[in-house]
């Protein structure tokens, strides 16, 4: 007998909602734990970018899904499209403002299973070069709030969503 991938997708996507998502909730409200990480930076219909407080590595930020889907087959096909063009597009606004060796593009969903990426630009003087940032803990780089702006600013230049 055939499966039915209809069902399970059902499944999958009433499993984790119903466990609060923190990324909906930042997404509906603008608040939660997340916010005290996030600084939004731009949205479309599709897709949310946030600056990330921890600068350690410059320009590093993350984008979500708007839609809560847990894997990105379970977005609607268009929108798994736009919201790829755009992550996309995230990323090489952070390469053309901060001149990153490499960047690092990771859509993992271990600790909140809601579609989201971090977008961390490498460089060659990092600490983990050439491994990836989640192997050794370390002190977040926090700066001031006009600090951030500024940096929000000068990625939003290059961003053309
Ligand atoms: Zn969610």
């Amino acid at each position: 007998m055939m499966p039915q991938p209809s069902t399970k997708t059902l499944e999958i996507q009433a499993g984790f909602k119903e466990d609060q998502c923190q990324y909906c909730q930042l997404i509906e409200t603008g608040d939660g734990p997340l916010a005290e990480w996030f600084i939004k930076l731009a949205e479309t219909r599709t897709s949310i970018a946030w600056l990330h407080k921890d600068q350690l590595w410059p320009g590093r930020c993350v984008v979500a899904a708007r839609q809560h889907a847990t894997e990105l087959f379970l977005l609607e096909p268009d929108a798994c499209q736009t919201h790829l063009r755009e992550m996309v597009g995230l990323a090489e606004a952070i390469q053309r403002e901060f001149g990153a060796d490499k960047l690092n593009y990771e859509c993992l969903g271990n600790m909140i299973q809601h579609v989201h990426w971090h977008l961390i630009p490498r460089y060659r003087w990092d600490f983990l070069w050439r491994r990836t940032i989640w192997e050794e803990a370390h002190e977040p780089e926090l700066l001031g709030d006009r600090d951030y702006e500024e940096r929000i600013d000068r990625i939003r230049a290059h961003l053309r969503w």
